[in-house]
């Protein structure tokens, strides 16, 4: 069968990447999160990675030409029985559209948008229990029935990052929402936008998002995935 070629849709704090590590146990896919894709291009200083260096040092965005380009370095290195499974691109419509015309070109259809839905007080509520320690830097998450307050690695001492309080967290997720429902909106009208239930355990979550990802690609082998050529917001 087909490799399964996946865009997971959603704000920050959803369990994005515990989930793509997840998919990528059930599947040959490999993870193409533009984040650890920019920081991996400036640190190995590539003609693209220094285009983005000196655009961030200039408090410049890294604009979409470039994201987009990355992107596409990458997707032409993937091993033919592998797949891919997008995290934190596209962003915006315009990505989206160039995301289509580089997938057409490359052979490689999208099988399935899965887009995990929590509401915006549990992912307040799982993002302000993360803490980081001060000495070894290990991420850690407290529970109320069990608080933490020293690093069970090393002992060091936790703290919470600024941006993990809740004022910071609802505002992130305001922005998101506005910047990517004409995303969900594009990939709805493709045919291929799946929402998935973020509650429970990361084990549940997979299991919902796996049987998903099966449906489509049974619908995918009979009926391909409508051209979406306008977006409409
Ligand atoms: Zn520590």
């Amino acid at each position: 069968m087909a490799p399964v070629n996946i865009i997971l849709l959603g704000p920050p704090g959803v369990g994005k990447s515990t989930q793509a590590t997840l998919l990528g146990k059930r599947y040959p896919l490999i993870t193409l999160s533009t984040g650890n894709i920019l920081r991996a291009e400036v640190a190995a200083e590539t003609p693209l990675g220094l285009q983005a260096k000196a655009a961030m040092e200039s408090g410049r965005l890294v604009g979409d030409d470039l994201i987009i380009a990355l992107v596409r370095s990458r997707l032409e290195q993937l091993p033919r029985d592998h797949g891919f499974l997008l995290d934190g691109f596209p962003r915006t419509a315009a990505q989206a559209a160039a995301l289509d015309e580089m997938l057409r070109e490359l052979h490689r259809p999208l099988t399935v948008v899965v887009q995990p839905i929590l509401e915006h007080d549990e992912v307040v509520r799982r993002m302000s229990s993360r803490r980081e320690c001060r000495s070894c830097n290990a991420p850690h998450t407290v529970r109320p029935e069990q608080p933490l307050t020293r690093c069970p690695s090393c002992g060091g001492e936790l703290f919470q990052r600024l941006d993990d309080t809740p004022e910071v967290i609802l505002k992130r997720l305001a922005v998101y929402e506005e910047q990517t429902s004409p995303l969900a909106a594009y990939y709805q009208k493709a045919s291929l936008l799946a929402p998935v239930d973020g509650h429970g355990a990361p084990q549940e979550v997979a299991m919902r998002m796996i049987s998903t990802i099966e449906l489509q690609r049974l619908q995918r082998r009979t009926e391909p995935a409508k051209q979406v050529r306008t977006i409409n917001a």
